[in-house]
Formats: structure tokens, sequence, C-alpha cells
């Protein structure tokens, strides 16, 4: 096991394309760090860089404390787990498994051993004898898995190694790599586009946008706490709800104006964002979650002073919850990466009033084309500066 280090690592493709900048990324020894972006900006590169498949343009990659830029692949003790995950079809699983231990020569009795401790871990102990045509797609990642963890090396690497599955295979894959890697304790560094893989699987997640990394941090810290527009609008699923709102100050407190509408902002938010009280009489972005809105009959006891009126336009029941779709008259607020996320593309004018999201409980009444009032929990509120994308915080 080894920690692996990038240092101002720099990717510059031949025909001038930038794919990598300044990169600066730890992953700890027996870490799973999860890196994911949305395509195109740079996360198999970083991957192929750490793997010896691609050259590093400038900085440093370091295994285990020892400069490997310059160092062949097969002698960086790493293993690789790629989307297309070809297996020898004439080969049986043991022999799948065992392909890199007989390559390097290892003894009869060794290679056995290691083939079915890896068979153990994988539950593919019955399944040995077995062509891979004769396995499900799941038992086929999983040999491709036991070929990666019987090498016994010192890092994993993994790109999109579920994508070729089906949802619900790759749910269930999704755990089953997450206990392996506990179980195994390799330091891991895995690349997906999707949020919520990265979110269950990673111990942290890097968020890469452009080629440019964004925030690195637990799961739950990236949810509650984004640095910046982007990281808001990628994490979290449904997505958080960006538009703009004036800071005003009425009484003693702060408040937002949201289109023709107000919502008083608790006084702990600026006690904890101090910064907030500088953009009095500006335009901020406003975020806020789904899950922090709450339709107003079912909670009754919520301040008065935080609640929109608005008409449902659509309401979808979930049975463990209702999703509730309405328009706030705020101009939205859409990074230009979350933009293309969400296909979604701003044509002609621009948009003066925003669509929301918002997670009600399943015992809700409402209906569509009702007019009722939303409880909006503010003090879950974040803000943003609209010129340079970050979070107003201290
Ligand atoms: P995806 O999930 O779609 O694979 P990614 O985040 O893994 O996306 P990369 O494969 O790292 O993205 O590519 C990053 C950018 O570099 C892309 O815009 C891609 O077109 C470009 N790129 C990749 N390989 C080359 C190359 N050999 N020459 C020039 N540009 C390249």
């Amino acid at each position: 096991m080894a920690d692996v280090v990038l240092e101002d690592v720099n990717k510059e493709y031949s025909n001038g394309f930038k794919a990598v900048t300044d990169l600066n990324l730890r992953i700890n020894e027996g870490e799973f760090l999860v890196m994911v972006g949305p395509s195109g900006c740079g996360k198999s590169t970083t991957l192929r860089m750490i793997a010896g498949l691609e050259d590093i343009t400038s900085g440093t990659l370091k295994i285990g404390n020892r400069v490997v830029n310059t160092l062949a692949p097969k002698d960086r003790d790493i293993a690789m787990v790629f989307q297309n995950y070809a297996l020898y079809p004439h080969m049986n699983v043991f022999d799948n498994i065992a392909f890199s231990l007989k390559l390097a020569q290892r003894p009869r009795a060794e290679i056995k051993e290691r083939v079915l401790d890896a068979a153990r871990i994988l539950e593919l102990e019955s399944q040995l004898n077995k062509r891979p045509a004769q396995l499900s797609g799941g038992q086929r990642q999983r040999v491709a898995m036991g070929r990666a963890i019987v090498r016994r090396p010192r890092v994993f690497l993994l790109d999109e190694p579920l994508s070729n599955l089906d949802a619900k295979l790759r749910v269930q894959m999704r755990a089953e790599i997450t206990e392996l890697q506990r179980e195994v304790g390799v330091t891991t560094f895995y690349v997906t586009h999707d949020q919520v893989e990265a979110m269950t699987m990673a111990d942290r997640v890097a968020v890469i946008s452009e080629g440019i990394l964004q925030q690195v941090d637990i799961p739950m810290k990236l949810f509650n706490e984004p640095d910046n527009i982007f990281v808001a609008a990628f994490i979290g699923s449904p997505s958080m709800n960006l538009m703009e709102a004036v800071v005003r100050r009425k009484d003693s407190g702060l408040w937002m104006e949201l289109g023709s509408q107000t919502l008083a902002v608790p006084e702990s938010v600026p006690n904890r964002r101090p910064a907030l009280e500088r953009y009095l009489g500006s335009t901020v972005a406003v975020g806020l979650r789904p899950k922090d809105f709450e339709d107003a009959a079912i909670a009754s006891d919520h301040p008065l002073d935080q609640r929109l009126r608005v008409n449902i336009s659509l309401i979808e029941a979930l049975g463990y919850e209702a999703i509730a779709y309405f328009e706030v008259d705020a101009k939205p607020v859409i990074s230009r990466e979350a933009l293309e996320l969400t296909e979604e593309h701003l044509t002609g004018e621009e948009q003066s009033s925003t669509r929301v999201h918002a997670r009600f409980h399943p015992t809700t009444s409402v209906r569509p084309n009702d007019t009722i009032e939303v409880a909006v929990s503010m003090e879950n509120a974040h803000f943003f500066d609209l010129q340079t994308g970050r979070a107003i915080r201290d």
C-alpha cells in the first residue's frame, strides 16, 4: 500500500489541448478516493497519468514517496480495471484471474492460493470453471476485479468500471466494490461521471471541471458546504435550486429578495457567514436544496417570514416523498458546466423565472394548479458570489 501524490500536475496533449491544469491531490494510503466530473473534464487523463499510460507535461507524481513520473507502468505496482474489462473468452474464470501471476511465473501453489483467496472475497468460488460467456455482467465485473486484486498491488485504478452494467446491477456492484476495497484496504483511485456513485462509494470525493480541481472532501461536506456554484449544482440529486437574490436589511435582520417575494434569513446564518453582510444591496446566487422546502400545510409551525407563495405546476408522488415543481420569479443561476450537464440551453432572451423542484412529505394533498405556501428552511440556504462563483462564507 502507498499514498499517491500529485503536485502541480499539468497535462497538455500534443495538439495543444490542456486537459489538466495545476492539479494538487493526495490519495492517502488505504483511501478510496473518487474523482467525479462531467464528460471530458480530465478524469481519465488523470488516471492514465497515475498509471503511466500518459506522460505528465509538468509536475510531480509520487507513489509511496517515490517520484514515478518516468517509471514504466509495469513497474508502478498498480492494477487497473476499465470500463471494458476485456476478459480472455477462451479461458475459464480461474485462468483469467491467474493470468498475471502466471505471466510473472509465480509458483503453482502460490497462484492457486491467491486465486482462491480472491475468488472467496469476490464470491466467485463456484464459478471458477466457467468461461466468461457463461457469466452474468456482474460476475464478469467481479472477475475483472479479481484479476486486479490477485496481484496485491499498492494502488488500484478504476475507470468507470460500472458503466457497462444496467442500473440495478450498478447499485449492487457499487456496494460490492466498496466492501471489497475496505476488505483489501488498497489505496484506490476511482473515476466516474456519476455523482451518486462518487457520493456513495468514496471516502473522499474530488470534483473536477474542465481540467481544474474544484473541491476535495468527504461526501457530506461537499453536499453541505460546496465551495462554488459548480460543486453546488453538480453534487446532489435532485440538484440544488440556484437563483438570483438581492441581499437586504430590514430592521435588524437580513432578507433575501427573490423576484417579487422576500425570505428572512435567520440570525445564525450571517453569524456563520459574516461575509454575507458585505453583499447588502447586491445580487447573489442563493442555493436551496429540494429537501429544504416543505408544503407549509405540513410544516405548519415554520416561521411566517420564511415562506413563498407559489403555484404548483406538477407534483410527482413517489410514495416515500412527493416532488413538487413551481416557478419563482427570480432569475436562475446556471453554471456553464451545469448547463451542459442538464442539456438545457438558454435560448433567446434571458429567463426571468426559476423552475424550482422541492421535496414534500408524501402526505401532502397539494395538486397541480394549487396556489400554496411553501416553507423554506433558510437556515440551510447556500450563498455564492455571482462574479467569482465562490461560496460566501467568512
Ligand atoms: P470521459 O468521462 O468522457 O472519458 P474524461 O473526464 O475522462 O471524460 P478525458 O478522457 O480525461 O476526459 O479527456 C479530457 C479532455 O482531453 C477531453 O476534452 C478530450 O477530448 C481531450 N483528450 C483526451 N485524449 C486526448 C488526446 N490524445 N489528444 C488530444 N486531446 C485529448
